[in-house]
């Protein structure tokens, strides 16, 4: 049995649903899946979790090692391994990312992140910009592009 069909049985407390981008929306109660297994387990990851998103980009990291962990927890049982290496460069993706967020628009420098709201600002130019459109594994997609 395919590994999508063992987890519609074992958690059919949520909705999964196949779609070219692999995320966990915890609106929908519905996991989308494509063909990364690996992924997928990610994303089944955050529900069990319950991640529901994050406020300031360092808690994206760790909201991610958690669901990546928990992928690994789940796929000992059906037989498919994640490496650290893997789960490593899953997060290289995000590092790279968020400090491409982080850079100021206008002088290049890396700025700080607000607590609330999620607002980047340079403390060289003192130039602000929002950075709260991110969406947890879209994010790795997106980047790929
Ligand atoms: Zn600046
Ligand atoms: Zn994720």
């Amino acid at each position: 049995m395919k590994l999508i069909e063992r987890l519609r049985a074992d958690f059919g407390r949520f909705s999964f649903a196949p779609n070219d981008i692999c995320r966990w929306l915890p609106e929908e109660n519905t996991i989308y899946f494509a063909e990364d297994e690996a992924q997928l387990l990610h994303e089944l990851g955050h529900a069990l979790c319950g991640h529901r998103g994050f406020v300031q980009d360092v808690e994206l990291l760790r909201i991610e090692r958690d669901a990546w962990e928990k992928a690994r927890e789940i796929g000992a049982k059906y037989g498919i391994e994640i490496s650290d290496e893997q789960i490593e460069n899953a997060l290289d993706g995000y590092r790279d990312w968020l400090h491409e967020r982080s850079k100021c628009p206008k002088c290049g420098q890396n700025g700080v992140q607000g607590r609330i709201g999620g607002r980047y600002r340079c403390l060289n130019c003192d130039a602000a910009w929002d950075a709260n459109d991110a969406r947890q594994c879209a994010l790795r997609r997106y980047k790929q592009k």
